[in-house]
């Protein structure tokens, strides 16, 4: 008998689990509330992402004629924007859906939740059905957290998942938050031609990103007018009319049109039925996991954010991947497990900014030895022609054996530039591969062979 396979929550964790289960075999059915796709199509990545793009058009038109161009005006339609987004979403949409159907998973519209260790409860809007499982999933995501000082209220006190976009162009946004969701939001804002104030709670945007890449992040925030506020944090928020004030721990207030809350995330774990199934949650509302995204109960799985490792949606899908085939007993024989620690990630600002594996901080704590090179765009003939020489390209390895280990981009296209270490980092290859590859020129990343040198 096929392998009775449930899952509940159809983003990018549960549908990629669904897809490559059912190819290995399995009996699939997924349980969504919502759309397959998830918060990732809905309000997250593609959301932002397509704003963003639309900022940037803004920004190249404001750089026509550095380009050799007359001066150009772009004027942002809130309406167009709109449908733009939502015709993406609904492309993407369309895709998964397709792709689940192609493999024979049955989707059900609807809540799932456990109500034992082998069973699940689908409730729909014509009633409940009970679903037997040999293995299941839970890959619920997480929403928007909102602190106790503040009431959102969708129309000038926003969370994220009122942004896609606002009700309408804030004359200026208050950004309480500077991880990389805040500050995603400056830059997407200011680029719109908002003003926009962020309240960083310490001393540097991006905490935990390397502190040469956070100066660069914050020098093109500064150059663009947008107001810091360092070494606050936000404690209340009030409305008045159509102004909003931002009260700060240090006696400072932040005025503006309209505020964003940006501070992190919470799972969507309290309505699971983790009880009647035995599985243990930690003291955020997690799902802890071990390495084959097993809960407490072994044929009980969570995935992405709930499972509270890194909240992406690349990972969510590796993890999916890779409980699929766990699952299926493939783990035996090709299966690597997944190394959190050689995740690639990016923050859509300008200049973009991108990392992968050992941060320089990291390896001086430790006290182990690296080598650190690094190049500035303003090196690259593409980067010139480009018109955008910002940045720099920074490479992590071990001096002994030339091993790759890690780097960062900051600058035009990181994201995508960025896939070069990562590979080298998980396949462990040498700075001499990357030497040695023959590119493209003119292209950046010849930037990447040169700091590899
Ligand atoms: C503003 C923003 C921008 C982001 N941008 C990026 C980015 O550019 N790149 C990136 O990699 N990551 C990005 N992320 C993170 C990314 O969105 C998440 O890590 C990813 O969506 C997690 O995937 P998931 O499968 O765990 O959950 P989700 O995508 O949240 O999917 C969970 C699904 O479960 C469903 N669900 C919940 N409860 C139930 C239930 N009881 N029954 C049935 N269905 C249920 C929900 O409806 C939802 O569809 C961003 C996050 C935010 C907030």
């Amino acid at each position: 008998m096929a392998v009775r396979f449930v899952i509940v929550g159809g983003g990018p964790a549960g549908n990629t689990a669904a897809t490559y289960a059912a190819r290995l075999g399995a009996e699939v059915t997924l349980i969504e509330r919502d759309i397959v796709g998830g918060a990732a199509h809905l309000w997250d990545c593609i959301p932002s992402k397509a704003m963003i793009a639309t900022g940037g058009a803004m920004s190249m038109t404001r750089r026509a004629q550095t380009m050799g161009l007359d001066k150009l005006e772009a004027h942002l339609d809130f309406d167009s924007l709109r449908d733009r987004i939502a015709g993406i979403s609904t492309h993407l949409r369309t895709g998964v859906t397709q792709l689940l159907a192609s493999q024979g998973v049955r989707v059900i519209q609807g809540r799932g939740r456990l109500v034992g260790p082998h069973r699940v409860v689908a409730e729909t809007t014509d009633g409940i059905e009970e679903l037997d499982a040999d293995a299941v999933l839970l890959a619920t995501g997480s929403r928007p957290r909102v602190p106790d000082w503040c009431v959102p209220d969708g129309e000038r006190i926003l969370t994220t998942r009122d942004a896609y976009p606002p009700p309408e162009l804030p004359e200026h946004l208050v950004v309480v938050g500077s991880g990389v969701t805040g500050v995603e939001f400056v830059h997407m804002f200011s680029s719109f031609g908002s003003g926009v104030t962020l309240i960083v709670s310490r001393q540097q945007v991006l905490p935990q990103k390397d502190a040469e890449v956070a100066a660069a992040l914050e020098d093109d925030f500064l150059r663009r007018g947008v107001r810091l506020f360092k070494g606050a944090r936000a404690e209340g928020v009030e409305r008045d009319g159509d102004l909003v004030t931002v009260r700060c721990d240090d006696g400072r207030t932040a005025r503006g049109s309209h505020v964003l809350l940006c501070i992190g995330s919470i799972p969507n774990s309290e309505e699971l039925g983790l009880e009647a199934a035995g599985v243990d949650v930690d003291s955020g509302g997690y799902i802890p996991i071990n390495h084959h995204c097993q809960s407490t109960v072994r044929h009980i799985y969570a995935a992405g954010d709930l499972s509270g490792k890194l909240p992406l949606s690349s990972v969510a899908s590796m993890q999916g991947r890779k409980i699929a085939e766990h699952v299926m007993g493939l783990h035996t024989r090709e299966h690597r497990h997944l190394d959190y620690d050689k995740a690639a990630s990016a923050i859509f600002t300008e200049p973009e900014i991108a990392d992968v594996g050992l941060a320089e901080a990291d390896a001086f704590a430790s006290g182990r030895k690296i080598r650190v090179t690094k190049v500035p765009f303003s090196a690259s003939a593409k980067a010139l022609i480009d018109g955008d020489p910002r940045g720099f390209v920074k490479i992590i390895s071990d001096p002994y054996t030339g091993q790759v280990l890690g780097g960062s981009i900051v600058g035009r296209n990181a994201a995508e530039l960025i896939s070069v270490i990562a590979l080298a980092v998980t396949a462990n290859l040498k700075v001499t591969d990357i030497v040695e590859s023959l590119l493209v020129h003119p292209a950046l990343a010849e930037a990447l062979a040169d700091a590899a040198e």
